[in-house]
This record gives structure tokens, sequence and C-alpha cells, in this order.
């Protein structure tokens, strides 16, 4: 071989060597209400890593329980805040019962919390911030699980499970817990004064993925100047997931905003929008999901149940959107 035959031989080499690492992507597949929809209730995403960690994401009410065939192997289960919504006070019966407009929610979870029964069926971890890993020990261990399961990542550390580090970031909002979880006479008394359970401050999350991916989970949230301060300049989220729903937490204006000056990813799913977001898999006309398709600087991908989207280290959509 010559110089330049060596040279070639050695690029080729590197090229195969490189291969498979720009080739890994994070799958990411919304468990929604409607198969191939954006529904009022729809939370749920699963992150599925490169090396096969599968990480559910607030399973909220349209995750029909630990049975729910969709799920598959849940290893980590992420619960933002307590709210019904979120950590799930009800569910469906079955993925695709009800309608993307009147969700079916008819199955209680209480006292458990439907976060909490499919971290039970799965073995799965629960990693929450703040003052929630207590609670979730709690119910682990009232249900036959393991309360070591329940695992703390506070503000400014972070746990690594599976090969994906998850830190957890501010979010502005509310978590009351519902006295239902509870129950007894002190969930009676709490229930007649109108108090809630305190367990600490909601938050989001930062997802660091093994293919070097970041992912800002919003959480409920409004505006905070930590998603410029800490999300970007320091997490350096290249992929979030945003909520757009108003009233609760920021609007398509407001999360647009979020998106385009302060967290500024290369793309974003849209989340939580408390509306029928779509019509057979596109953006409803008049829609808050539509306006806030319009208003980011940055490709929106609507998180269509059943729906796997591909993405790479940089944050691009590479299949599925
Ligand atoms: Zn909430």
């Amino acid at each position: 071989m010559n110089r330049s035959t060596r040279i070639a031989a050695l690029t080729v080499f590197a090229a195969v060597l490189a291969a498979p690492a720009l080739a890994q992507t994070v799958k990411v597949t919304p468990l929604g209400g409607i198969d191939g929809e954006f529904c009022p209730q729809d939370r749920a995403l699963v992150f599925e890593d490169p090396n096969g960690t599968r990480i559910l994401y607030d399973p909220g009410r349209t995750v029909a329980g630990g049975g729910d065939p969709r799920l598959g192997k849940i290893d980590i289960v992420l619960v933002s805040h307590m709210h019904g919504d979120h950590a799930g006070n009800a569910h469906n019966k079955a993925p695709n019962s009800g309608t993307c407009a009147a969700p079916d929610m008819s199955v209680s979870a209480m006292p458990n919390s439907n976060a909490a029964n499919i971290a039970i069926a799965k073995k799965a971890k629960i990693v929450t911030g703040s003052e929630m890993p207590p609670f979730f020990a709690a119910k682990l261990k009232a249900n036959g699980g393991d309360p070591a399961d329940s695992m703390l990542a506070r503000f400014g550390g972070s746990v690594t499970v599976g090969g994906v580090r998850i830190a957890t970031v501010t979010a502005m909002h509310s978590n009351g817990l519902d006295p239902d979880y509870i129950g007894g006479d002190l969930g009676k008394a709490m229930k007649d004064a109108g108090i809630a359970g305190d367990v600490g401050l909601p938050t989001g999350f930062v997802l660091r993925f093994s293919n070097g991916l970041v992912a800002y989970l919003s959480g409920d949230t409004g505006i905070t100047a930590d998603q410029e301060l800490v999300v970007r300049n320091h997490y350096q989220a290249k992929l979030a997931v945003m909520n757009i729903g108003d009233g609760f937490t920021t609007g398509p204006a407001e999360a647009a905003y979020v998106i385009n000056e302060l967290v500024k990813p290369a793309a974003v799913i849209a989340s939580h929008a408390n509306e029928v977001g779509t019509v057979g898999g596109k953006a409803r006309p008049g829609s808050k999901t539509e306006a806030f398709v319009k208003a980011s600087k940055v490709p929106v991908h609507l998180p269509l149940s059943g729906k796997t989207m591909e993405f790479d280290a940089a944050g691009k959509c590479t299949a599925g959107c």
C-alpha cells in the first residue's frame, strides 16, 4: 500500500467504526388516548435509549395501567409532579377506549396512582425530585414493591440509571397531593378542609442518553429564567418536550417564547394541549397545537399516539416524524 491508499483504507476503517455511533438514535413513542392522534389527556411518552433502557415519562391517564400492552419493558418511570393528569389518578380501560374528544378515564388508580401501579407491575425504578420519593417509596412498600426502587434526583444533582443520566429542573407550577392518595380519617379531614398534602416542588427533567442526546421535559411550568440559565446554558438540551395547554401551564405563545428565546433546542415535541390537537394526524385548524407549530422557530413534532420518532444526538428527527 502506498501512502494515499493507506489513508483511504484508514478513512474507510474510521467510517465503519463511527457508523454505529452515528446511527444511534433515541426512540420516542407517545402512549396517548387514540392511535395516530394528539388528544386532550396525552402526556405519556416512552423514551428508548440506544442501549435498550426504556423510560416512561408522566403516564397520566392514557396508559391503561401496568397491563397496557404498549408498555413492553419499562425500566424507569418519571413523574414530574403529583397532579392526577401526570401521576395518573385514573386511566382508560384499554388503549383507544373512549374518543379523542371524550377520553375514557373510567378506571380509578387511587390510592396508588397509575405511576406506582405501573412501576410495581414492571419492577421499574421511579425517579422523582423534590419530596416525592418518600411518597412513592411508601406506595411501593404497601403494594409488594421495593421502596428502594423510588429514587431521588433533587435539583442540581442527578442519578444515572440504565446508562441514562436523569436530572430534575425548575418547574413553576404547584404540586399539592390529592388527599385521596392519603385516605382514612386524615385524608377525609384534609379533603373537607380543602387542603392538599405537601410533597415539595414540581419538577421538569433533563435526560442525557447514551448517544449524547440531551432532552428537556418541561413538566407543567410557566416561563422560568432557568430555562435559559440551566436547561440551555448548562445542560445544552437539544430536544424539548414542551407543555402548550394554557391556563395551567404555558400556552402556545409562552411555550414558543421558551423554545425560541430560552431553551433554543433543535426540535420540540408538543405536549399537554388539553384539546383535540390533531385530526387525522394533522394539527387541527384553529387549535393551540396549530398556533404553537406556527409560532415555533424550530421543527415541532406532534406526539401522535403509537408513532415512534427517532432523534439523533443533535436533536434532529431522523425517522418517524
Ligand atoms: Zn399539574
